[in-house]
Formats: structure tokens, C-alpha cells, sequence
């Protein structure tokens, strides 16, 4: 291209064609740049087969690109342009291009948006930074809900939501009568030969050549690159999302809690990665979801629940993360100072549930919400892990982890660090929680019925601690205070005999 106008960076996570950054440009005089870095790779220690998704998912994404006309140029990891990191890419390819002006969709994460900000002033050329429009809720809308609410509750944002978006409402009405269907969300599930699996697609040779670089340049990163499965084009994302429509939404309400050893997906739809990467559409994966709904395809539970975790919990983090940064990663509520175990990394414990966990997060870069939440969450917040060591842990871990998502669902869901702003009440539960909605009790060598001793499943003994070395911080908020109680009723030698029990299993971690 003789005299480029505009560069557009395009980063890894803005993979849609209609991207606000693209939306108003010319492809015969603007040039877009895409740049596979070293430095957000190894950010934290990326899972590998989400890096090599995201690199794959970034190379399809440029042939869509060149194929709708637009000069892309696109900066391999191993090319010899490539500087590391988005500063110095963009200084390379400013020398090389000599655009007028630089052109940016806003990022979705701090860390990068703050980078970006300081360009006009470190590279002398004007920047744009446009909103990003994928998002139903922007950050200013969601300011505005916030303000001068005493309590930020996911449940009014996500009725004000299906009224702006309309979806599943029956004119002001929700349909069905109801907003929310949760309490027949409950159902723990049987082992079932005919559980769908999601839809997976055989590397191709980009992809192939992704995961050779992958193991060359990332083998000390956690994580396996085989099987590698995931859809890496916008094509294959939707055929994902339209066989997971069709063969697991109509379960996904009944058993979106359950847990089934030996079954990573159950009836979750697996596709956080191609929404945060920009290769499904939010509001047209939940059209799709009501479609099917009113063509009697799904019942109304599936149906709500699902487009529940879409419009309500995935915007809602994403306003929160916004409203509290910087300073949010750094939340700290009980005060918890623990180093991570190794077996988040290793997967070597006894303990059945944080196995199963943490195998197939290693073996699939994916985990779904409750094991996320009750078993590697909630055990960390029982035994006091840093809220930090494990929020670096689920940024590396799962192929769908980006900051602005992952940091509240730990920080604020799963650790209950900022005190309540996102939570109602903290997500701790004992053993008891977990053998109601999974199988993994019966094949562990702890007994889930046992609350001390050796032999007790470690989620008890640190479940009654927390409660117990917690209770002041706890005893105020009204779904907490009946645990204070019964832990008050213990008799003395009980209470000491759960502080004995927990302060082993802590030394033994
Ligand atoms: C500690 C912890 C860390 C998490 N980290 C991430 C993360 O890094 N990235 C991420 O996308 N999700 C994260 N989640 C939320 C949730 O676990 C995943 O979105 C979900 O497991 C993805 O699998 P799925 O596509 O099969 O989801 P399904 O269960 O099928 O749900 C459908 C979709 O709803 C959305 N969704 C559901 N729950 C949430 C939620 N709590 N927050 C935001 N979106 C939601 C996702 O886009 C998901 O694809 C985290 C949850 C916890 C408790
Ligand atoms: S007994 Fe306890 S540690 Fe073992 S699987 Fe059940 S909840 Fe997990």
C-alpha cells in the first residue's frame, strides 16, 4: 500500500469483522496491524492450548481479513520484525508505514489499556481509541446504574437488561412470568452414555504449525496442547455454538451445577473462549438460545438460565472490573496470605474433586463454572490461599481467561476479597455441598461424611475454621449468620478438635 492513512491495531481479543476500529475504515487506504507477542503470552504463564487458540484464532482471523480486502500486517512470533511487546510492535510498524494517525478499538484489560493511553505521547502521532461495541453494557451505562446504589446486585442488572435487549420478554413482561428460573437449576446429574460432547474441529495446517511453535517457544508453561479441538474461525465457533443449541441447551438449566467425574462439559455450551476472543457475537448467541426456546426447541429454565450468564453475570463483572480498577487485584477482604499449593499445578492430592478440577483443566484449558467456584475456589478460600497467587492461576489457567472476567469471578465471586461488592454472601460450603451435586465423593479416599481426623474430607474441618476465625467479619451479613450460630453451639472440645484438624491439613498443604 502506497500511502497508508490509518494503522489499526487489531489485538487478540478484538476478532470481529465488525469491530468498531474496522467498522468506519477503507480497506484501500488504511493498513491493519496484528502481532503475535511474547509479552502478553507470558503476561502470566499461559495455559498452552489457549495460546496456541489465540495465535491460531489470530492467523484465521487475518485471512478473513485479506480475504475481504484488507492489507493486513501480520507479525508472526518468530518473524524477525517482531519486538515483543505492543509499544515497541507499534513503533516498528509507524517506521515502516508511516501512517497519519493510529486507530484502536479501547482494550478490554487495564494492564493494556493503560499501554495504549500513553501512545500519543510516546510516539508523537494521534491516536483514536473507539468504544467497544460488542459489549451490551458500557462502561459509562454501568457507572450510571451504579451510582447511588447502596448494594450492586447482578439480579436488578439483568432485569434491566432484558428490558433494554428485549430477550425474553413478553412486551414489559418477562416470559413465563418470572425473571429468574435458578431454583430449578439445581439437579445433580447421572452418569448418562448420551451426554453431548462439544463440537471439535481437527487441526488444520495453521493450527498444526501454532502448536509446533507453542511447544518450541512456551514448554515451561502448564498445560497440554493434545487433543487440541477448539474451533479457531468464526465458522466453526458458530457450528460449536449451533451443536451446542441443539444437543445440550435443553439439559443445560437441570444440570448447569452438577459435577460427573470423567465429564469436563456436561451440559455447558464451552464457548467463553470464542466470546472473549471476538469470534461469537454475544446478542446473537442469545437470540439464537430465545429462537430455540420459542420454537419449542429448549425449555424456558435452559433457556433463561443460559442467557442469564450472558446479559447478566458476564456484562455485570465486566462493569464491576471497570468500576473498580486499578486497585480491584489487590482486594483482600479476610486477609489471606497463603501460598498456592502445588497440586493447582500438579494435580497430585487425594482430595477426588480438586483432581478431577485440575487434570482436566491441564488436559482441556477448561473448567466449568462450579468447579471453578466450589471446588478450586472454594477451597482456596477455606484453607486462606492469597486472592492474588490465585487469580494468576485462573488468568493462566483457562483458555477464556482474561482479566476483566476472570478477576471478578475470583476476587469477587469466588474469594468474597472485595466484601461483599460482588457477592451476596461468600461461596463456602463443605464437603457436603459437593457430594450432594457430583459423584466424586464415592471414589475418594476421604470420608465426605466425616467433619475431623484423618480420614474427614478436608472441605469440613476447614469449612467450620473459616467459619469460626472468620465469624465477626461474617456474623453481619444475613445468609452467613446461622453458620455463626451453629458453629457457636459447638461444644468447646468440638471447636478444637475442627482447629486441629484444619491446622494439620493447612501444614500438610
Ligand atoms: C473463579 C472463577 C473464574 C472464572 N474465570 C473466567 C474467565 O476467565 N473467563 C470467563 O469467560 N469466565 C470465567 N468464569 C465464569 C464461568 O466459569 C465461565 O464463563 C464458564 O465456565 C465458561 O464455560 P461455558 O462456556 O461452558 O459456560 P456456560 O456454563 O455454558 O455458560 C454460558 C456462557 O455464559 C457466560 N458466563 C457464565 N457464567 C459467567 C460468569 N460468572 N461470568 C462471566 N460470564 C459468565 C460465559 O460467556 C459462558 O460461555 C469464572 C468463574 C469463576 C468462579
Ligand atoms: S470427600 Fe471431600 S475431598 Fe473427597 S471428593 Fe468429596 S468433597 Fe472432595
Amino acid at each position: 500500500m502506497a500511502d497508508v492513512r490509518n494503522l489499526i491495531l487489531v489485538l487478540g481479543d478484538q476478532l470481529t469483522p465488525s469491530l468498531s476500529s474496522l467498522a468506519g475504515a477503507d480497506p484501500t487506504r488504511d493498513l491493519v496491524l496484528m502481532a503475535e507477542l511474547h509479552d502478553e503470552a507470558t503476561s502470566v504463564r499461559h495455559h498452552r492450548k489457549k495460546i496456541a487458540f489465540i495465535f491460531s484464532a489470530m492467523r484465521h482471523f487475518a485471512e478473513e481479513l485479506r480475504a475481504g480486502g484488507w492489507t493486513v500486517d501480520y507479525v508472526t512470533l518468530g518473524s524477525a520484525e517482531n519486538q515483543a511487546g505492543f509499544t515497541g510492535q507499534l513503533a516498528h510498524a509507524i517506521g515502516k508505514h508511516q501512517p497519519e494517525r493510529i486507530v484502536v478499538t479501547e482494550a478490554s484489560e487495564w494492564r493494556v489499556s493503560l499501554e495504549i493511553e500513553g501512545w500519543r505521547e510516546r510516539l508523537s502521532i494521534p491516536v483514536d481509541i473507539l468504544r467497544d461495541h460488542r459489549f451490551l453494557c458500557s462502561t459509562d451505562a454501568f457507572r450510571a446504574w451504579a451510582e447511588g446504589r447502596k448494594q450492586l446486585r447482578m439480579e436488578y442488572f439483568y432485569r434491566d437488561m432484558r428490558r433494554q435487549t428485549g430477550l425474553l420478554m413478553d412486551g414489559d413482561q418477562p416470559v413465563g412470568g418470572k425473571w429468574n428460573f435458578d431454583s430449578e437449576n439445581r439437579k445433580a446429574a447421572d452418569i448418562d452414555l448420551f451426554t453431548p460432547s462439544p463440537k471439535a474441529f481437527a487441526p488444520d495446517t495453521i493450527t498444526r504449525e501454532i502448536i509446533e511453535l507453542v511447544k518450541a517457544r512456551f514448554g515451561n508453561h502448564f498445560g497440554d496442547l493434545d487433543p487440541f479441538w477448539f474451533a479457531v474461525t468464526r465458522v466453526d465457533a458458530e457450528a460449536a455454538l449451533a451443536a451446542f443449541i441443539e444437543q445440550a441447551l435443553p439439559q443445560f438449566g437441570d444440570y448447569q451445577d452438577a459435577m460427573l467425574m470423567g465429564e469436563p462439559f456436561l451440559y455447558h455450551a464451552v464457548i467463553s473462549q470464542y466470546l472473549n476472543c471476538g469470534l461469537l457475537d454475544p446478542m446473537s448467541v442469545c437470540r439464537q438460545v430465545e429462537a430455540a426456546y420459542r420454537a419449542g426447541k429448549a425449555p424456558l429454565n435452559a433457556a433463561e438460565g443460559f442467557i442469564r450468564q450472558i446479559i447478566g453475570w458476564r456484562e455485570y463483572v465486566r462493569g464491576i472490573y471497570w468500576l473498580n480498577m486499578p486497585g480491584y487485584e489487590q482486594s483482600n477482604f479476610f486477609g489471606h496470605t497463603r501460598p498456592l499449593p502445588e497440586f493447582y499445578w500438579t494435580g497430585e492430592t487425594d482430595m477426588a474433586c480438586i483432581k478431577a478440577a485440575v487434570t482436566q483443566t491441564r488436559e482441556q484449558a477448561y473448567a466449568h463454572h462450579i468447579q471453578r467456584l466450589m471446588v478450586t475456589g472454594n477451597f482456596a478460600m477455606l484453607a486462606g490461599i492469597d486472592p492474588f497467587a490465585l487469580h494468576e492461576w485462573y488468568l493462566s489457567v483457562y483458555a477464556d481467561a482474561f482479566e476483566w472476567v476472570e478477576l471478578p469471578n475470583t476476587v469477587g465471586m469466588s474469594q468474597f476479597a472485595d466484601g461483599g461488592l460482588l457477592a451476596s454472601k461468600p461461596y463456602a460450603a463443605s464437603g457436603a455441598y459437593i457430594n450432594r451435586m457430583s459423584n466424586y465423593c464415592s471414589s475418594c479416599r476421604f470420608d465426605v461424611k466425616q467433619r475431623t481426623g484423618p480420614q474427614a474430607c478436608p472441605f469440613n474441618a476447614l469449612y467450620w475454621d473459616f467459619i469460626g476465625r472468620n465469624r465477626d467479619k461474617i456474623r453481619g451479613n444475613a445468609r452467613m449468620v446461622q453458620m455463626v450460630r451453629t458453629y457457636d453451639k459447638f461444644a468447646p472440645a468440638e471447636q478444637q478438635r475442627i482447629g486441629r484438624s484444619a491446622a494439620n491439613i493447612l501444614a500438610s498443604l
